[in-house]
């Protein structure tokens, strides 16, 4: 029995091959076969593997100091700030760094009942924020809560896309709504094109915060820096995480100063936030996604990829492919996990989200030559299903 499978608790749906280093687009197993990498962490190597930049970051970072608690102040943490507030629109300027992503969500939901003194908050159906207790209560699958509750009081679930049902979910109770702007794990839902405008007014008017889960969205993955951009709203709270630190464990909540300084001094802490290893990572993971437009690439490269992913429509499996950037899914009518080992056998890993979607999360920074290879070994997955 494989070690891992032996001592980590079985939480994982694992695929049999065991990774040992990786460049660029391509991860290596321990044979020294070369797999190309859609999956990426699940979206977290925006810049792919062993990118020189972070590379430089950690090393230079890691010889000056590794640790240096927020109670003191640190100079590459002000370099991160800087970088990260030039890049925000101007009203966003208050922020904490938290380890995951789903602790960044922890802290949107307190801010929430701080700032508003309101407990209820209203998440979507089939929505995903994490699954430490608060962001699992967030989270719109049943699935994933059932066995853990009671969870949070005071969250109500609205059916996604839908402004009729969210207007109607809210009352005096409730204090902020919470959403991905685009549903990643519920399989790149994309909502229809005024949804997000509607919700932003509905907040306003019944004086709610609005926030944006931007933690897989965020960072270039959907062709802008930021999703929202696209969009033409404003969140009050933004979370994000993933790649913003280059692989480092991290997330990032950031508000307005308003909410933010409803918060007392140690309400909100946490042992390694904002440290400046992952602090000068970010700040370099910022700057290449935003100084080089590496999210144009991502818009760019995402358009070609979709249109040649589109020939496969004409297997009968499939029944749609949709995305937007380099967030991508493709819906069978079939159960795909059989696919998923075929496509590995094909030397292609690729994100299991749901039992009938594939989806991919490649770094931002591939190119054509890597989409026509990521095709063609789809087409050769595809091509040979059925036999064996
Ligand atoms: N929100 C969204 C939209 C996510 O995609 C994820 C991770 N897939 C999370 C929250 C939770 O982040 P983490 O796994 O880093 O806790």
């Amino acid at each position: 029995m494989n070690i891992e499978d032996l001592y980590l608790i079985n939480s994982f749906y694992k695929l049999p091959v065991k990774i040992e280093c990786g460049k660029g687009p391509y991860v290596y197993d321990i044979n020294g076969e070369k797999y190309l990498d859609f999956m990426c962490g699940y979206g977290v190597a925006l810049l792919g593997h062993g990118h020189p930049a972070i590379i430089d970051a950690i090393k230079s970072q890691i010889e000056k100091i590794i640790t240096v608690h927020s109670s003191l102040y640190s100079k590459v943490r002000e370099e991160f700030l800087g970088t990260l507030f030039n890049i925000l629109p101007s009203y966003l300027n208050k922020c904490f760094l938290t380890n995951s992503g789903s602790e960044a969500i922890e802290l949107a939901f307190k801010l929430v009942r701080k700032f508003t003194k309101k407990r209820g908050i209203i998440s979507m159906l089939n929505s995903y924020h994490g699954k430490t207790m608060g962001a699992l209560s967030l989270t719109g699958k049943e699935k994933y809560r059932k066995a853990f509750e009671p969870l949070v009081p005071g969250v109500k679930y609205a059916e996604y896309g839908n402004v009729e049902d969210l207007k109607n979910k809210i009352d005096n109770e409730v204090g902020g709504v919470i959403l991905e702007p685009i549903q990643g794990e519920a399989g790149v839902i994309i909502p229809k094109e005024d949804y997000l405008k509607a919700v932003r007014e509905i907040c306003d008017d019944k004086n709610l915060l609005l926030i944006l889960d931007e933690i897989q969205t965020g960072l270039g993955r959907t062709g802008s820096m930021f999703y929202f951009e696209q969009k033409y709203i404003e969140p009050d709270i933004l979370c994000i995480g993933k790649g913003l630190a280059g692989g480092l464990p991290v997330g990032c909540v950031i508000t307005r100063k308003e909410i933010a300084n409803s918060m007392n001094i140690g309400e909100h802490t946490s042992t390694f936030s904002a440290s400046p290893l992952v602090c000068a990572v970010a700040k370099k993971v910022l700057e290449e996604i935003h100084n080089n437009k590496i999210y144009l690439n991502a818009k760019y490269i995402g358009e070609k990829f979709i249109n040649i992913l589109n020939e496969f429509c004409k297997y009968n499996i499939i029944n749609e492919i949709r995305g937007i950037g380099l967030m991508i899914a493709i819906e069978f009518k079939i159960d795909i996990r059989n696919l998923l080992l075929r496509l590995l056998r094909n030397h292609m890993l690729t994100c299991y989200t749901s039992p009938n979607i594939i989806r991919f999360l490649p770094p931002l920074n591939i190119s054509e030559k890597e989409i026509k290879e990521a095709y063609e070994k789809i087409e050769k997955t595809l091509e040979n299903y059925g036999s064996n």
